[in-house]
């Protein structure tokens, strides 16, 4: 990461999202920042991804197809990449995954659909070690 004075915050960041249109748009938000993006639809190969990809921020939709978001992050919290920054990315819907989201151990958490405006900004605080919930 680049930490230099002023400058936006550059990292490899995973995005685990069942949506194609919603990938799309993180991507596109995300490799517009600057970040390297790595997209998963699931959690089919997770950690595999994690040890080759090395991310420092990943960003999980929480109702996936399969083991859904509070699975997967079990499943980092318990592996060598423990430590690793996890978002949760809600459903608006949901109200009631965000808390769960901060009970169950993410690192703050993000409601779909995101403000696209907003949406850069939270991940940079997220990656300067904030806990975003918005
Ligand atoms: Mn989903």
């Amino acid at each position: 990461m680049d930490f230099a004075p002023g400058a936006q915050i550059v990292a490899r960041i995973l995005v685990v999202e069942d949506s194609p249109d919603n990938m799309k748009l993180f991507r596109t938000l995300l490799t517009l920042k600057g970040h390297e993006v790595t997209g998963l639809p699931g959690g089919e190969g997770l950690l595999d991804s994690i040890a080759r990809t090395e991310p420092e921020l990943v960003l999980m939709d929480i109702q996936l197809p399969g083991k859904d978001g509070f699975a997967l992050l079990a499943e980092i919290r318990g592996s060598a990449h423990a430590a690793l920054r996890v978002l949760a990315l809600t459903a608006h819907a949901m109200s009631g995954d965000r808390e769960r989201a901060l009970q169950a151990g993410f690192d703050g958490y993000i409601t779909k659909p995101i403000e696209i405006r907003s949406f850069p900004e939270m991940v940079k605080r997220a990656l300067a070690g904030e806990v975003v919930s918005h």
